[in-house]
Protein backbone atom coordinates (compact mmCIF):
# COMPACT_ATOMS: atom_id res chain seq x y z
CA UNK A 1 0.00 0.00 0.00
CA UNK A 2 2.51 2.87 0.96
CA UNK A 3 4.66 1.25 -2.18
CA UNK A 4 1.63 2.10 -4.37
CA UNK A 5 1.65 5.33 -2.47
CA UNK A 6 5.22 6.11 -3.21
CA UNK A 7 4.72 5.55 -6.94
CA UNK A 8 1.81 7.50 -7.87
CA UNK A 9 4.31 10.66 -6.47
CA UNK A 10 7.02 8.94 -8.12
CA UNK A 11 4.81 9.36 -11.86
CA UNK A 12 4.49 13.16 -10.91
CA UNK A 13 1.24 13.25 -9.45
CA UNK A 14 0.07 14.22 -5.46
CA UNK A 15 0.85 16.97 -3.94
CA UNK A 16 4.77 16.98 -5.04
CA UNK A 17 4.01 16.89 -8.37
CA UNK A 18 1.69 19.84 -8.42
CA UNK A 19 4.37 21.80 -6.53
CA UNK A 20 6.77 20.71 -9.47
CA UNK A 21 8.69 18.30 -7.39
CA UNK A 22 9.36 15.24 -9.44
CA UNK A 23 11.40 12.07 -9.05
CA UNK A 24 15.24 12.83 -10.32
CA UNK A 25 14.43 10.33 -13.69
CA UNK A 26 12.13 12.33 -15.28
CA UNK A 27 14.67 15.88 -16.01
CA UNK A 28 14.58 16.69 -19.21
CA UNK A 29 16.84 14.27 -21.35
CA UNK A 30 17.97 17.34 -23.88
CA UNK A 31 20.54 19.47 -22.58
CA UNK A 32 19.33 22.87 -21.76
CA UNK A 33 20.44 25.46 -25.00
CA UNK A 34 21.23 28.37 -23.51
CA UNK A 35 21.81 30.03 -20.14
CA UNK A 36 18.27 31.09 -18.62
CA UNK A 37 17.61 27.49 -19.58
CA UNK A 38 20.58 26.11 -18.43
CA UNK A 39 19.64 27.87 -15.12
CA UNK A 40 16.05 26.29 -15.45
CA UNK A 41 17.00 22.99 -16.09
CA UNK A 42 19.13 23.71 -12.50
CA UNK A 43 16.73 24.52 -10.33
CA UNK A 44 14.48 21.76 -11.97
CA UNK A 45 17.33 19.11 -11.29
CA UNK A 46 17.35 20.35 -7.48
CA UNK A 47 13.59 20.24 -6.91
CA UNK A 48 14.09 16.81 -8.75
CA UNK A 49 16.67 15.99 -6.02
CA UNK A 50 14.68 17.17 -3.16
CA UNK A 51 11.77 15.58 -4.30
CA UNK A 52 12.79 11.95 -4.58
CA UNK A 53 14.90 12.18 -1.27
CA UNK A 54 11.77 12.83 0.68
CA UNK A 55 9.70 10.12 -1.41
CA UNK A 56 12.06 7.52 -1.34
CA UNK A 57 12.77 7.91 1.83
CA UNK A 58 8.80 8.24 2.86
CA UNK A 59 9.55 11.39 4.88
CA UNK A 60 6.36 13.92 5.10
CA UNK A 61 6.39 16.81 3.15
CA UNK A 62 6.55 19.59 6.17
CA UNK A 63 8.27 22.88 6.00
CA UNK A 64 11.32 21.58 7.78
CA UNK A 65 11.77 18.56 6.08
CA UNK A 66 11.71 20.67 2.56
CA UNK A 67 14.10 23.34 4.41
CA UNK A 68 16.57 20.57 5.41
CA UNK A 69 16.49 18.78 1.64
CA UNK A 70 17.07 22.01 0.16
CA UNK A 71 20.23 22.28 2.47
CA UNK A 72 20.93 19.12 1.80
CA UNK A 73 21.29 19.55 -2.29
CA UNK A 74 22.01 22.90 -2.68
CA UNK A 75 25.18 22.14 -0.72
CA UNK A 76 24.42 24.25 1.89
CA UNK A 77 24.82 21.53 4.52
CA UNK A 78 27.53 19.06 2.95
CA UNK A 79 28.35 17.44 6.32
CA UNK A 80 24.85 16.16 6.02
CA UNK A 81 24.62 15.28 2.80
CA UNK A 82 28.22 12.99 3.43
CA UNK A 83 26.07 11.51 6.40
CA UNK A 84 23.24 10.91 4.29
CA UNK A 85 24.87 9.69 1.54
CA UNK A 86 26.73 6.82 4.05
CA UNK A 87 23.64 5.65 5.06
CA UNK A 88 21.97 5.19 1.64
CA UNK A 89 25.70 3.26 0.61
CA UNK A 90 24.70 1.10 3.75
CA UNK A 91 21.35 0.33 1.81
CA UNK A 92 19.45 2.34 4.82
CA UNK A 93 16.58 4.21 4.87
CA UNK A 94 16.58 8.41 6.24
CA UNK A 95 14.06 8.04 8.17
CA UNK A 96 11.93 10.94 10.24
CA UNK A 97 13.29 10.40 14.30
CA UNK A 98 17.12 9.82 11.84
CA UNK A 99 16.72 13.25 10.24
CA UNK A 100 15.39 15.06 13.24
CA UNK A 101 18.45 13.86 15.30
CA UNK A 102 20.63 14.49 12.34
CA UNK A 103 19.43 18.43 11.75
CA UNK A 104 19.25 18.89 16.24
CA UNK A 105 22.55 17.77 16.54
CA UNK A 106 23.67 19.99 13.93
CA UNK A 107 22.39 23.26 14.94
CA UNK A 108 23.74 22.47 18.18
CA UNK A 109 27.40 21.62 16.98
CA UNK A 110 27.02 25.21 14.26
CA UNK A 111 26.39 27.25 17.32
CA UNK A 112 29.37 26.04 19.59
CA UNK A 113 31.52 25.28 16.57
CA UNK A 114 31.29 29.42 15.56
CA UNK A 115 31.60 30.02 19.27
CA UNK A 116 34.75 28.41 19.39
CA UNK A 117 36.23 29.37 16.13
CA UNK A 118 35.69 33.03 17.44
CA UNK A 119 37.10 32.25 21.31
CA UNK A 120 40.28 30.55 18.52
CA UNK A 121 40.50 33.97 16.13
CA UNK A 122 40.51 36.31 19.29
CA UNK A 123 43.26 34.15 20.69
CA UNK A 124 45.31 34.14 17.82
CA UNK A 125 44.69 37.97 17.56
CA UNK A 126 46.00 38.26 21.04
CA UNK A 127 48.81 36.35 20.34
CA UNK A 128 49.83 37.84 16.91
CA UNK A 129 49.20 40.97 18.59
CA UNK A 130 51.73 40.30 21.58
CA UNK A 131 54.23 38.55 19.22
CA UNK A 132 54.07 41.63 16.86
CA UNK A 133 54.60 44.17 20.00
CA UNK A 134 57.75 42.32 21.21
CA UNK A 135 59.36 41.68 17.61
CA UNK A 136 58.93 45.75 16.88
CA UNK A 137 60.29 46.49 20.32
CA UNK A 138 63.35 44.07 19.77
CA UNK A 139 63.46 45.75 16.06
CA UNK A 140 64.02 49.14 17.26
CA UNK A 141 66.55 48.37 19.91
CA UNK A 142 68.12 46.73 17.40
CA UNK A 143 68.35 49.70 15.24
CA UNK A 144 69.57 51.94 17.50
CA UNK A 145 72.23 49.93 18.67
CA UNK A 146 73.47 49.53 15.07
CA UNK A 147 73.35 53.16 14.24
CA UNK A 148 74.89 54.18 17.34
CA UNK A 149 78.02 51.28 15.96
CA UNK A 150 78.23 52.41 12.11
CA UNK A 151 78.52 56.02 13.87
CA UNK A 152 81.35 54.61 15.57
CA UNK A 153 82.94 53.05 12.58
CA UNK A 154 82.79 55.65 10.86
CA UNK A 155 84.36 57.90 13.04
CA UNK A 156 87.49 55.94 13.09
CA UNK A 157 90.23 57.75 12.02
CA UNK A 158 91.87 56.97 8.97
CA UNK A 159 89.28 53.85 8.45
CA UNK A 160 90.48 51.78 5.40
CA UNK A 161 88.41 49.98 2.56
CA UNK A 162 87.06 47.08 5.02
CA UNK A 163 85.92 49.35 7.78
CA UNK A 164 83.99 51.28 5.24
CA UNK A 165 82.57 48.28 3.80
CA UNK A 166 81.85 47.40 7.05
CA UNK A 167 79.87 50.32 7.77
CA UNK A 168 77.93 50.13 4.41
CA UNK A 169 76.41 46.57 5.39
CA UNK A 170 75.40 47.95 8.46
CA UNK A 171 73.71 50.86 7.16
CA UNK A 172 71.81 48.64 4.95
CA UNK A 173 71.17 46.32 7.62
CA UNK A 174 69.45 49.56 9.54
CA UNK A 175 67.49 50.49 6.84
CA UNK A 176 66.03 47.21 6.46
CA UNK A 177 65.38 47.00 10.45
CA UNK A 178 63.83 50.32 10.10
CA UNK A 179 61.19 49.02 7.67
CA UNK A 180 60.48 45.74 9.88
CA UNK A 181 59.75 48.31 12.37
CA UNK A 182 57.06 49.80 9.88
CA UNK A 183 55.47 47.25 8.56
CA UNK A 184 55.09 45.28 12.17
CA UNK A 185 53.59 48.66 13.43
CA UNK A 186 51.06 48.54 10.35
CA UNK A 187 50.58 44.72 11.77
CA UNK A 188 49.86 45.59 14.82
CA UNK A 189 47.19 48.10 14.08
CA UNK A 190 45.45 45.21 11.41
CA UNK A 191 45.12 43.54 14.23
CA UNK A 192 43.52 45.93 16.76
CA UNK A 193 41.20 46.85 13.78
CA UNK A 194 40.50 43.02 13.71
CA UNK A 195 39.62 42.90 17.36
CA UNK A 196 37.57 45.76 16.88
CA UNK A 197 35.44 44.07 14.30
CA UNK A 198 35.04 40.89 15.61
CA UNK A 199 33.64 42.15 19.03
CA UNK A 200 31.48 44.22 16.44
CA UNK A 201 30.27 40.97 15.19
CA UNK A 202 30.02 39.61 18.30
CA UNK A 203 27.74 42.20 19.55
CA UNK A 204 25.64 42.29 16.22
CA UNK A 205 24.95 38.44 16.60
CA UNK A 206 22.98 39.30 19.70
CA UNK A 207 20.85 42.00 18.45
CA UNK A 208 17.43 41.94 16.51
CA UNK A 209 18.13 44.13 13.68
CA UNK A 210 14.82 45.46 13.19
CA UNK A 211 14.01 46.11 16.93
CA UNK A 212 17.35 46.61 18.78
CA UNK A 213 16.66 43.98 20.99
CA UNK A 214 18.50 41.00 22.11
CA UNK A 215 17.71 38.16 20.14
CA UNK A 216 16.68 34.86 20.85
CA UNK A 217 20.32 33.86 21.17
CA UNK A 218 21.16 36.38 23.35
CA UNK A 219 17.94 35.79 25.69
CA UNK A 220 19.54 31.88 26.31
CA UNK A 221 22.90 32.81 27.34
CA UNK A 222 21.24 35.26 29.77
CA UNK A 223 18.37 32.91 31.14
CA UNK A 224 21.05 30.06 31.80
CA UNK A 225 22.61 32.72 33.66
CA UNK A 226 20.06 34.26 35.79
CA UNK A 227 18.98 31.03 36.77
CA UNK A 228 21.98 29.87 38.02
CA UNK A 229 22.26 33.32 39.98
CA UNK A 230 18.74 33.34 41.30
CA UNK A 231 18.92 29.92 42.46
CA UNK A 232 22.20 30.50 44.16
CA UNK A 233 20.69 33.71 45.67
CA UNK A 234 17.23 32.12 46.18
CA UNK A 235 15.84 34.70 44.47
CA UNK A 236 12.14 33.96 42.46
CA UNK A 237 12.95 33.57 38.54
CA UNK A 238 9.78 34.32 36.29
CA UNK A 239 9.95 33.84 32.34
CA UNK A 240 6.85 35.48 29.62
CA UNK A 241 6.21 34.79 26.40
CA UNK A 242 4.45 37.86 24.63
CA UNK A 243 2.56 37.66 21.02
CA UNK A 244 0.56 40.32 19.08
CA UNK A 245 -2.91 39.79 18.79
CA UNK A 246 -4.28 38.89 15.66
CA UNK A 247 -1.10 40.16 13.49
CA UNK A 248 -1.04 38.71 10.13
CA UNK A 249 -4.22 41.01 9.70
CA UNK A 250 -2.32 44.06 10.06
CA UNK A 251 0.30 42.87 7.39
CA UNK A 252 -2.43 42.13 5.11
CA UNK A 253 -4.33 45.20 5.76
CA UNK A 254 -1.39 47.55 6.17
CA UNK A 255 1.87 45.80 4.41
CA UNK A 256 4.88 44.15 5.90
CA UNK A 257 6.67 47.01 6.30
CA UNK A 258 3.91 49.07 8.35
CA UNK A 259 3.22 45.45 10.25
CA UNK A 260 7.19 46.18 11.39
CA UNK A 261 6.72 49.10 12.39
CA UNK A 262 3.95 47.93 14.74
CA UNK A 263 6.43 45.38 15.66
CA UNK A 264 8.66 48.38 16.95
CA UNK A 265 6.00 49.79 18.78
CA UNK A 266 5.82 46.72 21.00
CA UNK A 267 8.97 45.76 21.60
CA UNK A 268 9.19 49.86 22.53
CA UNK A 269 5.90 49.32 25.18
CA UNK A 270 7.87 46.22 26.28
CA UNK A 271 11.14 47.57 26.74
CA UNK A 272 9.25 50.44 29.41
CA UNK A 273 9.15 48.16 31.83
CA UNK A 274 12.47 46.29 31.19
CA UNK A 275 15.11 46.90 33.56
CA UNK A 276 18.06 45.18 34.85
CA UNK A 277 15.98 42.69 36.57
CA UNK A 278 13.76 42.55 33.40
CA UNK A 279 15.01 41.34 30.12
CA UNK A 280 13.11 41.37 27.42
CA UNK A 281 13.98 39.66 24.01
CA UNK A 282 12.97 38.87 20.30
CA UNK A 283 12.16 35.58 20.22
CA UNK A 284 10.87 36.10 16.39
CA UNK A 285 8.62 36.99 14.63
CA UNK A 286 5.72 39.06 16.58
CA UNK A 287 7.02 37.03 19.76
CA UNK A 288 8.86 38.55 22.41
CA UNK A 289 10.11 36.66 25.61
CA UNK A 290 11.07 38.05 29.25
CA UNK A 291 12.44 37.29 32.13
CA UNK A 292 11.91 38.80 35.80
CA UNK A 293 14.20 38.25 38.19
CA UNK A 294 13.41 38.85 41.67
CA UNK A 295 9.73 39.47 40.80
CA UNK A 296 7.59 36.96 42.07
CA UNK A 297 5.47 35.42 39.08
CA UNK A 298 2.18 37.36 40.23
CA UNK A 299 4.37 40.96 40.17
CA UNK A 300 6.07 40.01 36.70
CA UNK A 301 2.58 39.10 35.88
CA UNK A 302 1.04 42.58 36.65
CA UNK A 303 4.38 44.52 35.56
CA UNK A 304 3.68 42.60 32.08
CA UNK A 305 -0.29 43.67 32.51
CA UNK A 306 0.66 47.02 32.77
CA UNK A 307 2.40 47.15 29.58
CA UNK A 308 -0.40 45.10 27.97
CA UNK A 309 -2.95 48.04 29.30
CA UNK A 310 -0.68 50.99 27.90
CA UNK A 311 -0.39 49.57 24.31
CA UNK A 312 -4.02 48.19 24.06
CA UNK A 313 -5.24 52.20 24.97
CA UNK A 314 -3.31 53.60 22.40
CA UNK A 315 -5.01 54.15 18.71
CA UNK A 316 -2.11 54.08 16.68
CA UNK A 317 -2.43 55.53 12.73
CA UNK A 318 0.16 54.28 10.23
CA UNK A 319 2.01 57.56 9.18
CA UNK A 320 2.24 56.77 5.98
CA UNK A 321 -1.47 56.44 4.14
CA UNK A 322 -2.64 58.00 7.58
CA UNK A 323 -5.13 55.07 8.06
CA UNK A 324 -6.19 54.08 11.51
CA UNK A 325 -4.22 50.59 12.82
CA UNK A 326 -6.49 50.35 15.35
CA UNK A 327 -5.93 49.16 19.07
CA UNK A 328 -3.27 46.56 18.30
CA UNK A 329 -3.24 44.26 21.57
CA UNK A 330 -0.91 41.34 22.22
CA UNK A 331 -1.59 37.94 25.17
CA UNK A 332 1.51 36.78 27.32
CA UNK A 333 1.66 33.62 29.17
CA UNK A 334 4.07 33.66 32.80
CA UNK A 335 5.73 31.20 34.53
CA UNK A 336 7.59 30.90 37.66
CA UNK A 337 10.76 29.21 36.42
CA UNK A 338 11.24 27.39 39.54
CA UNK A 339 8.31 25.22 40.08
CA UNK A 340 9.45 23.59 36.97
CA UNK A 341 12.75 20.97 36.54
CA UNK A 342 14.83 22.88 33.29
CA UNK A 343 14.33 25.85 31.92
CA UNK A 344 13.06 24.47 28.63
CA UNK A 345 10.00 23.41 30.28
CA UNK A 346 9.62 26.76 32.57
CA UNK A 347 9.41 28.61 28.76
CA UNK A 348 7.23 25.83 27.44
CA UNK A 349 4.73 26.42 30.07
CA UNK A 350 4.70 29.93 29.57
CA UNK A 351 4.16 29.53 26.24
CA UNK A 352 1.27 27.13 26.97
CA UNK A 353 -0.15 29.88 29.44
CA UNK A 354 0.13 32.24 26.49
CA UNK A 355 -1.96 29.93 24.19
CA UNK A 356 -4.83 29.60 27.43
CA UNK A 357 -4.80 34.12 26.63
CA UNK A 358 -5.08 33.65 23.11
CA UNK A 359 -7.99 30.81 23.20
CA UNK A 360 -9.46 33.29 26.50
CA UNK A 361 -9.96 36.01 23.77
CA UNK A 362 -6.14 37.56 23.27
CA UNK A 363 -5.37 41.22 25.09
CA UNK A 364 -4.80 39.54 28.59
CA UNK A 365 -1.77 37.55 30.08
CA UNK A 366 -2.41 34.25 31.53
CA UNK A 367 -0.26 32.14 34.58
CA UNK A 368 1.34 28.67 34.01
CA UNK A 369 -0.70 26.32 36.18
CA UNK A 370 2.73 24.69 37.27
P1 LIG B 1 -2.77 35.35 16.92
O1 LIG B 1 -3.59 36.39 17.58
O2 LIG B 1 -3.37 33.98 17.10
O3 LIG B 1 -1.35 35.41 17.34
O4 LIG B 1 -2.87 35.65 15.36
P2 LIG B 1 -1.70 36.16 14.42
O5 LIG B 1 -2.35 36.59 13.16
O6 LIG B 1 -0.88 37.17 15.11
O7 LIG B 1 -0.82 34.87 14.32
P3 LIG B 1 -0.08 34.14 13.18
O8 LIG B 1 0.99 33.33 13.84
O9 LIG B 1 -1.06 33.42 12.32
O10 LIG B 1 0.59 35.28 12.32
C1 LIG B 1 1.77 35.84 12.62
C2 LIG B 1 2.21 36.61 11.40
O11 LIG B 1 3.36 37.38 11.68
C3 LIG B 1 2.58 35.71 10.25
C4 LIG B 1 3.85 36.28 9.71
O12 LIG B 1 3.74 36.55 8.34
C5 LIG B 1 4.03 37.58 10.44
N1 LIG B 1 5.40 37.94 10.72
C6 LIG B 1 6.35 37.17 11.31
N2 LIG B 1 7.51 37.86 11.40
C7 LIG B 1 7.30 39.08 10.87
C8 LIG B 1 8.12 40.25 10.68
O13 LIG B 1 9.29 40.29 11.02
N3 LIG B 1 7.53 41.32 10.10
C9 LIG B 1 6.24 41.32 9.69
N4 LIG B 1 5.74 42.42 9.16
N5 LIG B 1 5.46 40.23 9.84
C10 LIG B 1 5.97 39.14 10.42
MG1 LIG C 1 2.92 34.17 16.63
MG1 LIG D 1 0.24 36.64 16.82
Amino acid sequence: MKQEHRDSHAAGGGILGWLGFGRQDEAPEHAPANAMDRSRHARQELMNRIGAFLLDNRLEITAQNLTTAHGIFAGLNPGLKRRIDRLEEEGQQVTQTWLDMATASDSERDDSAVDKLVDRLERGIADFSRTTATARTATSEYGEALEQHVDQLQAVPGADDLISDLAEYARAMLERSRKAEAELRHSEQEAAALRRNLDRARRDAEIDYLTGLPNRRAFEAVLEKQYRDAKAAVEPLSVAFCDIDHFKAVNDTHGHEAGDRIICVVAKTLAQISDDNCHIARHGGEEFVMLFRGSTPEVALQKLDDAREMLAKRRLVNRRTQEPFGQVTFSGGVANVFGYDTTGEALAAADAALYEAKEAGRNQIRMAQG
